[in-house]
């Protein structure tokens, strides 16, 4: 089942999330769905809290990117309460996009190298080291668990730039081809 996708401005994007337990119930649908709503809008990674949960789970299909970034071919993950370990400190910039904030995209500053640890869709600890843009990917959707998105991480005059932008997502005046929710309406 497809999900609608919360967008910027929604507070939802910026709590902590949890940690799945063993008993979490119906994971196996809500990775399925959170998968088919990442192919409808076209994205190559989804955080739990993108669709209204704030419970650590990411998918990931990197595949899409893999002719650009040969990294990413036929990468595909399911990451239950990810880990990551930064193992080289040198940062390279990278434009990046998020489902959650439309018709937008920025440069974003991350390390190129990291330890992954996490567990998979049957709760099995898996751990790999990752590299260039499918490590990009892993620390974006990371990001999100924590509550934090990439725009957080542009400089601010980029930000300022945006801000006409970020202002018509969270006033529900962007428009989108999948299936949104939009920020609550403040009470005035
Ligand atoms: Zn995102």
């Amino acid at each position: 089942m497809k999900l609608p996708v919360y967008l910027y401005g929604h507070p939802v994007l910026r709590r902590k999330s949890e940690d799945v337990s063993p008993e979490y119930p119906e994971l196996e649908k809500l990775v399925a769905d959170m998968f088919e709503t990442m192919y409808a809008s076209e994205g190559v990674g989804l955080a739990a809290p993108q669709i209204g949960r704030n419970d650590r789970i990411v998918v990931i299909d990197a595949d899409p990117v893999g002719e650009q970034f040969p990294e990413c071919k036929g990468r595909r993950f399911v990451l239950i309460n990810p880990e990551i370990e930064i193992l080289d400190g040198e940062k390279v910039t990278r434009a990046e996009g998020c489902l959650s904030v439309p018709g937008v995209s920025e440069n974003v500053a991350r390390v190129e190298h990291i330890r992954l640890s996490w567990l998979d869709e049957k709760m099995h600890p898996r751990q790999e080291e990752l590299s260039g843009f499918l490590a990009r990917i892993v620390q974006h959707e990371c990001d999100h668990l924590e509550g934090t998105l990439y725009i957080d991480r542009i400089s601010p005059i980029r930000k300022q730039l945006i801000k006409g932008k970020l202002n018509s997502i969270v006033t529900g005046k962007t428009y989108c081809d999948y299936p949104v929710r939009y920020a609550p309406k403040k009470l005035k």
